[in-house]
């Protein structure tokens, strides 16, 4: 009997597993693993799929299918990818195809997006085409090109994919697989002198000659000249020609004429700009030595957590050790918090090691990312900085990952599946690949930090700041006492606006940070006491007295503020809470004078309204800048030497285990803007609790104590790092399913579970987001227990659950270690 080859095949969808498709003789020639198909699934659609492997196994169930198509002649995703894949659905409990949809690029999936083209509009017999046929064919004598979809409409089928066959097996038609791609390579016109007159002096000056009437040309081919030469030889694009005082007319002109070439070339939209490079900076003895110390341990240890307080020089450091990786011949991943408000750190990093550094921009557009996609793929670069989507870069040859800032919380993807860790999977594709993971922080994750205790990584301290600068002291106000002695205006204590005052005379700088954006994040009345809420959520809205609108910070939902009171008619509607908007206000109340500006997502819109206000503040053209936490994530400035915290409060009581670690972390990194270049910075918190423990230690640097506390805590409340987390989170829009549902499961998972490790079902602070009903389930894993079989029980468990049709309804988002 003939042998028939198989091709497991990765598609975009939330189900389990891969799928089988037949292979031709000529299939089993051009197939490999990694490469981009196109194939059909389920009625009528087409997918992007990414070959997973290659097999004899006939599925005994049901029929396969084949390949619809190849589209690209080389893979596009790595062997290595597909395993890292594999693991990270396998450990986050969700389908391959889960990843593949937010790994790739979107650009090049084309999910139905396939188009056909008519290739014989003198098409004759007519007769033998069907109804259907001859609908797209006379639809296609207009538009020359349509949609698969939109052929499906015109037949007024489910789908056009069997008649668009017949059409293709006639000649009639073709699909179009290069035009379906959403990638469009950037094309640009360039502009040269023609090729007959390089060179050739008297056929030059002959047009020359025909130009004496025309003086505007003939100034542009003799500019065109000095420029030609200038460039030595790189291409001159149209537009930087017209920047330099052509019109596009006399260009035009002298096209027509033969004098000048106009040609098309693609533009690289990742290309950095040129930058100057410089050398990295010489250690200091302290930087050097701990240098040392990171290359010693990874002798042995995978994974080193590098403990450097604010403004040690750590990205000095890391710096130095990209360029021994990269002399190596290996590359470099350095993974960023989010990129946007990091842009100081990437133009330092560039500024060292210029072009060979590519950036991952989270507001990259689909072509952007599809050009990095390929330039990583084919090995373009030696560092690639960006924020944990960057993992999922196709990588060869790694040699080191670099977790910067690893303690924080956007490492975790928490509105996409999968929801992943990247700090954690870094490790893994560290392992996978061979290279060496570097964790970086001021003030590491209680688990990295405990891991490090373990001897589990390596652990290295770098506690003092670069230039022997001292931390810089921290003191704490009283808002109760500066309340009662009205030492306070509005929210700003006396104490608060003397130092602010201070730094301004000095011509210094000041950053304040508050952690709510829009002006007040409750609106009440006085009368009756009724509070505005989002008709979405179980939430109150803000106010946003800039735009003058209520806003709910989860839905999105934004109405105009009421004149009265939408339930008594009042006029007296106040504000409680306060948001940086109100901040902005208060402040330039007191300073007149001042330039304030603010910085949070509100005020962040437009894809470089970071660097601009970051330019701003660093060319001095911002003298008080207040924002939330946007401003604490790797911030340097020089001439910053205060930093001021409106209200240190709503930090400390989040319902959160780890609200603490936090609360402490982020002071921590807001303190460490302060006083990062000459002499020792100051820090002023407000609070009405100051005797809190977590700010008395901030003040005093304790980081060991304060770990010692929350992991103490940890250990007893069974809590990372002394167990693993899942969370099940059911959603739905009736409350009753909702809570039935939810219950139901914990009735299933009881009997294996202690009553300490099994939690809930218990609605979350905010019960409601977007019209649906939320609960959660916790479960515990305690370090005895092996997750990959608890992981497996819940899955049949949640099966067991979906058998009766009236649970199936109500979705169950399963998040494995959630923050
Ligand atoms: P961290 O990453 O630990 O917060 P940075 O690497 O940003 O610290 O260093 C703080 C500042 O000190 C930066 O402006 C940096 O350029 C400067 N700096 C640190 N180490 C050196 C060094 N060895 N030589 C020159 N400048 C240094
Ligand atoms: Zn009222
Ligand atoms: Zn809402």
């Amino acid at each position: 009997m003939k042998t028939s080859f198989f091709a497991e095949i990765i598609l975009p969808l939330s189900l389990d597993g891969t799928f089988t498709y037949h292979l031709t003789e000529k299939n089993l020639q051009q197939i490999k693993i990694g490469q981009r198909v196109s194939v059909p699934f389920g009625t009528q659609k087409l997918y992007t799929g990414i070959v997973h492997s290659i097999h004899e196994n006939a599925p005994e169930l049901y029929k396969t299918k084949g390949i619809h198509a190849f589209l690209d002649d080389e893979p596009l995703v790595t062997v290595t990818q597909i395993k890292f894949w594999e693991w990270i659905a396998n450990y986050y409990m969700c389908s391959l195809g889960d990843i593949f949809r937010n790994a790739f690029p979107s650009a090049l999936k084309l999910e139905s997006q396939t188009f056909v083209r008519l290739i014989n509009p003198n098409y004759e017999t007519l007769e033998e085409l069907n109804d259907y046929e001859f609908l797209v064919f006379e639809a296609l004598k207009l538009r020359e090109i349509i949609s698969v979809e939109e052929a499906a409409l015109i037949v007024d089928e489910k789908s056009a994919i069997p008649t668009l066959k017949l059409l293709i097996d006639k000649g009639i038609i073709r699909l179009d697989e290069k035009l379906n791609e959403k990638y469009t390579p950037k094309i640009d016109n360039y502009v040269r002198l023609h090729s007959d007159l390089k060179g050739n002096e008297q056929q030059f000056l002959e047009v020359l000659n025909q130009l004496a009437k025309a003086p505007k040309q003939r100034e542009a081919l003799l500019q065109l000249i000095t420029l030609e030469t200038q460039l030595q030889d790189k291409p001159l694009k149209v537009a930087d020609f017209v920047k330099q005082g052509a019109t596009n007319a006399v260009i035009k002109s002298l096209a027509e004429k033969g004098a000048v070439e106009i040609y098309q070339h693609q533009t690289s939209r990742v290309d950095n700009g040129i930058e100057e490079t410089e050398k990295v900076s010489e250690l200091t003895l302290k930087q050097e030595e701990a240098f040392n110390q990171i290359k010693e341990q990874f002798k042995d240890k995978s994974t080193v957590l590098l403990h450097g307080v604010t403004s040690s020089g750590k990205t000095e450091i890391y710096l130095k050790l990209m360029q021994q990786v990269i002399a190596k011949g290996n590359k470099i991943l350095y993974l960023l918090p989010e990129i946007s408000v990091t842009t100081q750190i990437v133009h330092r990093i560039k500024k060292n090691f210029g072009d060979k550094v590519g950036v991952y921009h989270s507001k990259f557009n689909q072509n952007e990312r599809v050009e990095l996609w390929q330039k990583t793929l084919i090995g373009d670069f030696d560092i690639i900085i960006g924020p944990r989507s960057a993992l999922f870069l196709p990588f060869d040859n790694l040699g080191m990952i670099i977790v910067d800032e690893e303690h924080e919380s956007s490492y975790k993807q928490m509105d996409t599946k999968p929801f992943f860790h990247a700090r954690d999977m870094s490790m893994l594709l560290g392992g996978m690949m061979n290279a060496k993971v570097l964790l970086g922080s001021a003030t590491p994750s209680a688990e990295s930090y405990y891991n490090a205790t373990q001897k589990k990584y390596g652990y290295v301290v770098l506690n003092e700041r670069f230039g022997q600068i001292k931390l810089p002291e921290i003191n704490l106000i009283d808002l109760k006492k500066a309340q009662k002695q009205k030492e306070i205006t509005e929210d700003i204590s006396h104490i608060l606006r003397d130092e602010i005052f201070e730094q301004l005379n000095h011509k210094k700088q000041v950053i304040l940070f508050q952690n709510r954006r829009g002006y007040a994040p409750i609106m009440e009345c006085n009368t009756c006491g009724h509070t505005p809420e989002c008709p979405n959520c179980d939430v109150s809205l803000t106010y946003h007295k800039f735009s003058n609108q209520l806003k709910c910070h989860y839905c999105g939902y934004a109405q105009a503020k009421p004149m009265r009171c939408p339930s008594c008619g009042s006029h007296e509607l106040n504000t409680k809470g306060i948001g940086t908007e109100q901040i902005e206000q208060q402040i330039q109340n007191i300073f007149p004078e001042a330039r304030v500006r603010r910085m949070d997502v509100d005020a962040m819109r437009g894809k470089f309204a970071y660097e601009k206000l970051i330019e701003d503040f660093q060319n001095k053209e911002i003298d008080i800048l207040i924002g939330t936490q946007m401003i604490t994530k790797g911030f340097d400035f020089d001439n910053v030497d205060f930093v001021g915290v409106i209200r240190a409060d709503s930090l400390l009581n989040f319902p959160d285990f780890r609200a603490h670690e936090k609360a402490f972390q982020l002071l921590t990194q807001v303190a460490g803007r302060a006083g990062r270049r000459q002499e020792q910075g100051k820090v002023l918190i407000q609070s009405f609790q100051p005797e809190h423990q977590i700010l008395q230690n901030v003040t005093t640097y304790s980081y060991a104590p304060t770990m010692k506390d929350i992991l103490y805590e940890r250990k007893e409340f069974i809590y990372p790092p002394f167990a693993r987390l899942i969370k099940l989170r059911f959603k739905h829009k009736s409350k009753e399913r909702l809570d039935k549902t939810a219950e139901q499961l914990v009735v299933l998972l009881k009997s294996s579970f202690d009553s300490r490790c099994l939690l809930g079902p218990e609605a979350p602070s905010i019960g409601r987001v977007n019209n649906l009903y939320i609960t959660d389930v916790l479960i515990k894993i305690r370090p005895t227990q092996s997750p990959q079989k608890i992981k497996k029980l819940i899955q049949d468990k949640i099966n067991q659950l979906h058998t009766i049709a009236a649970y199936r309804s109500v979705r169950i988002d399963i998040d494995v270690d959630p923050v």
